[in-house]
């Protein structure tokens, strides 16, 4: 079978391989992308899917950018204006208006968003797509990549974007070391319904057991994501209702009063994972390929937004020269801040697991500081919403270059 030339391919069409496919494709590249699936979300009849993550507002920007936001059911996203992180006796709480900003991010399911970003990218003649299908063999090369895939075709372009999450096979090809934390947690996630309806209150508590987050849906309920040790988590799963509202509602205290009812809940295992390097001649990681981090602060998925907008940004100048030094600049950019966020979330969730509550009421102490001192607030703020000095242009509103 004849080769496929493109500039691009991007193995893995998650929500943040999708979305740097379409940006690479912005900059007029030609590009392939891969998957092991096709993306075909349906929404449920009643409901939502499970899988539903907190995207800030620099987030919004990248999708929007990549063409994934436009063609969104508004009535399956939630926005939030409203924060508040408690531990022990103390927290904080930011609200949107005191910052400037409209909202503080928006809770929306992680498949609409991936076919979203499918549906654009079918509708862009840059962009050949591959899916069902998977990668067979692989030649890295020092200035090329090719690719073969199991229907027999061939790939050849002169960067490869590995993009195919936590467990990244292309990364283990190339040979890039990664480091890994077992937490020996399980997250526990699904709707609940609270006396009142959340209409934008993103809220969590970090309990005796682990951080108990309340995120909003659109039809007024709240999906709880609930980290804690595996064996509680699974006991917690096989609970009947009744106990689990019980349960619940021992260990959280947010302004919508008690737990009701709860939904169909599923247990994930959380695991922390590092790579070493990014960039491997003319592979780079992107997404959970690159690192998986602790869902307490709801960063995964956007700091793999700020990847893609990052590798665009670097690449935006890049014709047929060796894109080595731009690559490098992606390297130190997105391994230093993603150094500072995941190692900051890992740091949380060690400190608050310390024996007798201690680590808690420090972690309580360090909100009830930070509520005094807008400064930091702000900066909290401006880093969490992807609108900080460090992140890309596109995701801070500015025009390229
Ligand atoms: C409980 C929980 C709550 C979370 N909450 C948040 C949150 O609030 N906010 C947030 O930002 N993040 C959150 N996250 C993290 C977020 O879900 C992930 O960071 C994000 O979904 C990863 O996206 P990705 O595109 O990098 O990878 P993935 O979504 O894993 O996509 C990888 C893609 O690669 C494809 N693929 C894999 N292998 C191959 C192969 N060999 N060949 C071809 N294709 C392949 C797969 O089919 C898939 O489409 C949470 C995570 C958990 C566990």
């Amino acid at each position: 079978m004849a080769t496929l030339d493109v500039d691009v391919i991007v193995v893995g069409g998650g929500v943040a391989g999708a979305a740097c496919a379409a940006l690479l494709a912005g900059q007029q590249r030609r590009v392939a992308l891969v998957d092991a699936r096709r993306a075909n979300f349906q929404p449920p009849a009643q409901g939502f899917d499970p899988r539903v993550v907190a995207v800030s507002p620099g987030s919004r920007r990248v999708l929007a950018a990549a063409g994934g936001w436009q063609g969104l059911d508004r009535g399956r996203l939630a926005a939030y204006h409203h924060m508040a992180v408690h531990s022990a006796a103390l927290g904080v709480s930011f609200r949107a208006s005191e910052h400037g900003l409209d909202e503080l991010g928006w809770i929306a399911e992680i498949p609409a968003l991936q076919t979203a970003l499918w549906q654009a990218l079918e509708g862009n003649d840059r962009v050949r797509l591959f899916a069902p299908a998977a990668w067979k063999r692989i030649d890295l090369g020092r200035d090329v990549v090719r690719l073969g895939l199991d229907d027999g075709t061939q790939l050849r372009a002169a960067l490869l974007v590995a993009a195919d999450g936590a467990r990244s096979q292309l990364r283990q090809r190339a040979g890039i070391r990664v480091d890994e934390w077992h937490y020996n947690q399980k997250a526990l996630i699904g709707p609940v319904r609270t006396a009142e309806d959340n209409t934008g209150l993103a809220w969590q508590r970090f309990t005796e057991h682990g951080p108990l987050a309340l995120l909003p849906l659109p039809d007024g309920r709240s999906s709880i994501v609930w980290s804690q040790p595996a064996d509680r988590a699974a006991q917690l799963h096989t609970m009947d209702e009744s106990d689990f509202v019980a349960e619940i509602n021992r260990h959280q205290d947010a302004p919508l009063g008690e737990v009701l009812e709860v939904g169909e809940l599923h247990l994930l295992p959380l695991v922390r994972r590092r790579a070493r390097q990014l960039v491997r001649d003319r592979l780079v990681l992107l997404g959970d390929a690159a690192r998986s981090v602790h869902p307490l602060a709801g960063q995964g998925l956007n700091l793999g937004l700020m990847d893609a907008a990052a590798l665009a940004e670097v690449l935006e100048n890049w014709k047929d020269a060796d894109p080595g030094p731009a690559l490098k600049h992606y390297q130190r950019w997105r391994l230093s801040n993603g150094a500072l966020i995941s190692g900051g979330i890992h740091a949380i969730n060690e400190l608050v697991r310390a024996p007798a509550g201690l680590g808690r009421h420090a972690l309580g102490m360090g909100f009830g500081l930070a509520r005094q001192l807008w400064p930091v607030r702000e900066a909290f703020v401006q880093r969490a919403c992807g609108l900080d000095s460090d992140s890309p242009r596109l995701a801070r509103g500015r025009s390229p270059a």
